[in-house]
């Protein structure tokens, strides 16, 4: 075996060490703690706690934090050593149960959205079993969530838990009626692919957009970028290789199961993508990946975009979210089965998504909605900011059969009839694939394609698992009840799902999702189309939201309404950083040395003239220059006028034109930038 391969969770306090170290009821009683969801057993953290601090001592570690996700989309972390002095001149390590479990880091310098009162500055750490501690920087991490003194949640792990208990709830139910036995939990999994752009550090220092707002705020596509479609899978570049080969072997060691690695369609744009795991590690482990991408391009003399729109005109960056649900039978339950009682079950999964995503389909936009974001969604690529589901057309043929019901005997007429008939045979894999789509059936599961590249994926799963939630306790509820009430089960489901088409059918749609057409069919439909961040955000406190979320015990009015307010102010205050660096940028780089372009042009025309020689060319140009550079000292002064997110956007958009009309005519050895060519191109 390789000995890359080899290191692979060398530093995961996995299940495989606790065997190796913890006492066999130990394990058990933590095991029913992940994989039940029991309460931790108090003396069992003890245990835990000497047997991880000795594993990760012995592995080089020095501290210990509680890792957790605040709002503010990033990770924190707060070192502790394990040492405490011996009064000897020397030390001892300690690491105890309590220090586990709950942690109390200052919260005041989290955001809260208004959660918690200055006086109730304290925010407590809790210990979360079902994501295994690692150790990183020679620190033992311990995956947790954050909350308030009162347990509101400051963070995006609590409520992505929570829905996870929800959506086990409901699908434990739903299992029931189709008499399939509860052997575990059911979860989520996700496969998140994470697209990212890399970048020559040298030509990075050069750009304070890119290290201040991780974007260009300038600048244009050169002539040739992914036009010719040359790059997507090509070859990889054997810089870019050693930086692959180092990251995998970073992740691997930190039990992240990275298995695709490619170039994407724009140049200096790639991609990896982990084979796919429980929603809630998964999670933390696409946290991990952003932060090991950035380590690693690091020492590569490389920097690692994870912006949604680095360069404008050419493709931004998404992270796929490959949804699923492993049921409490340990199976995927969006695989079609191989027998007619398990295609009636895949069936009722997928007429659940149908309904929760058309009946939310507000939410999700508004789980994806970031400044950065808005850059792809709504602009001309993948994916539009109409939500819709893609199934493709055998599985849409099904769906029209069913939605005909049972009323129509004869199977000549196209009809189904649920847990009696086989299915035709679906596709699997990546046959019968629609890009364009944000919302994909892809053979054994759903891709939503429209989260970020640098968001946390967890708030778009806090959605779905909720609304899938929520769709299979309306269905089970009606289904409890036809039964109780003596109706046959396979007719009562397929009277059920037969409504259920009907009523959301508007929210498929296999076709391009990129053309005007799409966008006026869908506004037909009486689909939601919103553009912009702060529109979509508005989902979160509607009433609609604040009653899902509170049912089934994901978030409280209180922390939608918290969680709103930092969203909104995020975006705000990122756009202020952009109009701020647009300024900067204009004023003290792009101005003086277009002026010093033009001076130096001057002079030459000048001493032409003086020769006789003609200049009227070199004066049309100049000329030019100094009318462009006249529109761009007008657009800077309406920037710094302009006030409130939209405004700004605006202005900022007029200083942009003006700034990357002149890079294409003042000479480039005066252009104070690095071009997108070259950013693009030199690695
Ligand atoms: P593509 O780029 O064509 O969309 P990839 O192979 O890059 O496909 O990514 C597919 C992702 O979906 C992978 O992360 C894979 O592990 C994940 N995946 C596969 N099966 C499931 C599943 N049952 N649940 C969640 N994710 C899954
Ligand atoms: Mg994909």
């Amino acid at each position: 075996m390789s000995s890359t391969i080899e290191k692979f969770g060398e530093n995961v306090f996995s299940m495989r060490v606790m065997r190796e170290h913890l006492a066999e009821a130990t394990v058990k009683s933590l095991e029913a703690t992940i994989k039940i969801g029991k309460n931790l057993n108090a003396g069992v953290a003890d245990e835990v706690a000497e047997a991880m601090k000795e594993w990760a001592i012995a592995k080089g570690a020095t501290h210990f934090t509680h890792w957790f996700q605040p709002l503010t989309g990033s990770t924190a972390e707060k070192h502790d050593s394990f040492i405490i002095p011996d009064g000897e001149g020397s030390v001892v390590c300690k690491f105890s149960g309590a220090e586990l479990i709950q942690g109390e880091p200052d919260a005041s310098s989290f955001p809260s959205g208004g959660l918690r009162a200055t006086f109730e500055a304290r925010g407590y750490t809790g210990w979360d079993p079902s994501s295994p501690a690692f150790i990183k920087d020679n620190t033992l991490c311990i995956p947790t969530v954050f909350c308030g003194y009162h347990g509101e949640a400051l963070d995006k792990k609590t409520p992505l838990l929570r829905s996870m208990k929800a959506l086990n709830e409901q699908s434990c139910r739903l299992a029931k009626l189709f008499g399939i036995e509860v052997q575990q939990r059911a979860f989520a999994t996700l496969g998140s692919e994470q697209e990212y752009f890399l970048v020559d550090e040298e030509y990075y220092n050069a750009r304070l957009d890119l290290q201040q707002t991780g974007r260009t705020l300038f600048g244009s596509a050169p002539a040739k970028h992914q036009q010719l479609e040359d790059h997507y899978f090509g070859a990889i570049k054997t810089r870019v290789l050693a930086f692959m080969e180092d990251l995998d072997t970073e992740l691997w060691r930190i039990g992240i199961p990275s298995k695709t690695r490619h170039n994407e369609v724009c140049p200096a744009q790639f991609e990896i993508a982990p084979f796919f795991q429980e929603l809630n590690l998964a999670v933390d482990q696409s946290m991990m990946t952003m932060e090991v991408l950035r380590k690693t391009a690091e020492r590569h003399g490389l920097v690692c975009l994870l912006h949604e729109k680095p360069y404008a005109g050419v493709n931004g960056s998404g992270k796929h979210n490959n949804w699923s649900l492993c049921g409490p039978d340990g199976k995927n339950w969006l695989s079609p089965g191989d027998n007619p009682h398990e295609n009636a079950k895949f069936m009722t999964v997928i007429c659940a998504l149908i309904k929760a995503v058309d009946t939310h389909a507000d939410l999700l936009r508004a789980s994806v909605a970031t400044a950065g974001n808005d850059h792809r969604l709504g602009a001309n690529e993948a994916p539009p900011a109409i939500i819709s589901v893609f199934l493709g057309d055998q599985l849409t043929d099904i769906v029209e059969q069913i939605e005909k019901g049972p009323a129509n005997s004869s199977r000549q007429g196209g009809v189904i009839h649920l847990g009696v008939d086989t299915l035709p045979i679906l596709p699997r894999g990546n046959t019968d694939r629609n890009r364009t789509s944000p919302f994909a059936f892809t053979g054994n599961k759903f891709e939503f394609r429209a989260v970020g590249s640098n968001q946390n994926p967890a708030g778009a799963n806090v959605v779905l698992n909720t609304i899938v939630a929520e769709a299979f306790d309306e269905i089970c509820t009606k289904l409890e009840a036809d039964v109780a009430a003596g109706k046959a089960f396979n007719e009562a489901l397929q009277k059920l799902l037969s409504g259920i088409i009907k009523k959301h059918k508007r929210i498929l749609f296999n076709g391009d999702n990129y053309t005007d057409e799409w966008a006026a069919e869908a506004e037909k439909r009486g689909l939601p189309n919103v553009k912009k961040t702060l529109d979509a955000l508005k989902a979160y406190t509607g009433s609609k939201a604040i009653e899902l979320f509170r049912k089934y015990g994901v978030l409280s009015e209180k922390e939608l309404h918290s969680r709103y307010e930092i969203y909104k102010e995020a975006y705000e205050k990122t756009i202020e950083i952009e109009a701020n660096t647009a300024l900067t940028m204009a004023k003290t780089m792009i101005i003086p040395a277009v002026m010093t372009a033009q001076a130096e042009l001057a002079v030459s025309v000048k001493s032409i003239d003086a020769v006789g020689g003609t200049t009227v060319g070199a004066k049309a140009s100049l000329k030019g220059m100094c009318a462009e550079t006249e529109k761009l000292y007008k657009a800077v002064a309406a920037l710094e006028k302009a006030n409130g997110a939209e405004k700004q956007i605006a202005a900022m958009s007029k200083v942009r034109a003006s700034v990357d009309a002149l890079e294409k005519i003042v000479p480039e050895d005066f252009w104070p930038l690095p071009s997108y060519a070259e950013m693009m191109f030199m690695m």
